[in-house]
């Protein structure tokens, strides 16, 4: 899912620390976005990094102030407690599909001092344990079908248009008032547009517009709205580095890369709601420190209950698993690139 028709297709520039690497940068192109094609784990920001956006001026934005928000998104199938709600539109459920390595996983991870949380979305994510997902009746809850498909066929005025891609905000006397279809013509805004693209789409978007660094732009050709120099600087991605080892025996999901099996596997979905087919093959995971004086866990882990699901990544013979380590990066100081916003954020 995340190649073909349902992603746009970039990859980055060579690496240079990467001895020239280009990497495969998915991005969806779908509707509900990367919540339509990712693993499906559900997880947050460690509490501090919303407290650092609110020191850093984005009033509204502490973690006392959006965790109101996660609950009332949530309908948990586990908890309902401070840090997490039930009747929201989101479905956020327990694995249903977890192996008996998972818990091999956690006992490995306890011998080295590692320990288990039963929790890795609360105050306290350190540790490691089960994720939750963002499943409901073990089918995905991306945010398409959990904000969209609801209302829409009833709420006047939602429209949702297909294959239709923006290729410019227009803007008239310092205002965005529509958006440039191409062929399919401009649609103009009654009250305001609202830009979420993407971590990609978004920055790239405004540039096309005109709303960028100056010199680059004037460098593509593009007429230039608005000197804003962070737009399109500064992306944080978290890196990963897998590791994967042999199984003694069939213990992951491996063996349902041969068709023969894929057919078992889609049967036993149908009938039982489990398996393959229910799980995000990344149900483990957690956080931990590689760096003791960074002021959060600067690594999460995710271990993949087979061998060759990364990109790149050979299958073990036997079948294996993947241990997926991703470097938590975040800015220095609690600045970020990004430029003060033009229009105040309405939540
Ligand atoms: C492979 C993969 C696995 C991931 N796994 C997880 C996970 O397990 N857990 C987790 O929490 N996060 C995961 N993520 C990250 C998560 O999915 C994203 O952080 C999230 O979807 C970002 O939401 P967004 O609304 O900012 O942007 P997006 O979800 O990228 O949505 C942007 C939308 O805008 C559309 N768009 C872009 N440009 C235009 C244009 N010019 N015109 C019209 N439409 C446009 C795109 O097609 C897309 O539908 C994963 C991401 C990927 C790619």
């Amino acid at each position: 899912m995340t190649r073909g028709i349902g992603s746009w297709g970039w990859q980055t520039v060579p690496q240079r620390h990467m001895d020239g690497l280009k990497i495969r940068f998915t991005q969806a192109k779908v509707l509900g976005g990367g919540s339509t094609v990712n693993e499906q784990i559900y997880t947050r920001g460690h509490p501090l990094d919303y407290d650092e956006w609110r020191q850093a001026g984005c009033t509204g934005w502490s973690y006392e102030e959006v965790l109101p928000y996660f609950r009332k998104a949530e309908d948990n199938d586990t908890w309902d407690n401070r840090w997490h709600g039930k009747g929201g539109p989101l479905g956020v459920s327990r694995p249903a599909a977890a192996l008996p390595i998972c818990e091999a996983c956690f006992a490995a991870a306890g011998q080295i001092g590692i320990p288990t949380n039963p929790d890795l979305t609360s105050e306290t994510p350190e540790g490691v344990g089960y994720y939750q997902l963002t499943q409901r009746n073990v089918r995905r809850s991306s945010a398409s079908k959990a904000y969209l498909a609801p209302v829409e066929r009833q709420r006047p005025g939602l429209c949702v248009l297909t294959g239709a891609q923006v290729l410019r905000i227009v803007v008239e006397n310092g205002r965005a008032v529509g958006v440039d279809l191409g062929p399919r013509g401009v649609l103009r805004a009654e009250r305001e547009v609202i830009l979420s693209s993407g971590a990609i789409g978004s920055p790239r978007l405004l540039q096309l517009s005109g709303i960028g660094p100056a010199d680059h732009l004037r460098d593509l050709g593009i007429p230039v709205v608005l000197d804003q120099p962070g737009v399109g600087a500064n992306l944080q991605d978290h890196l990963d580095l897998f590791v994967i080892a042999e199984c003694t025996g069939s213990h992951t999901y491996d063996r349902y890369a041969r068709p023969e099996w894929s057919a078992v596997a889609g049967l036993q979905y149908l009938l039982t709601r489990r398996g393959p087919v229910a799980s995000s093959l990344f149900e483990t995971g957690g956080f931990r420190w590689a760096d003791p004086a960074a002021r959060s866990p600067d690594i999460q882990f995710h271990l993949g209950l087979g061998s060759g699901i990364e990109a790149g990544v050979a299958a073990m013979p036997q079948g294996g698993v993947t241990l997926n380590s991703a470097f938590l990066a975040r800015g220095r100081g609690g600045r970020c690139g990004w430029p003060a916003p033009i229009r105040s954020p309405r939540r």
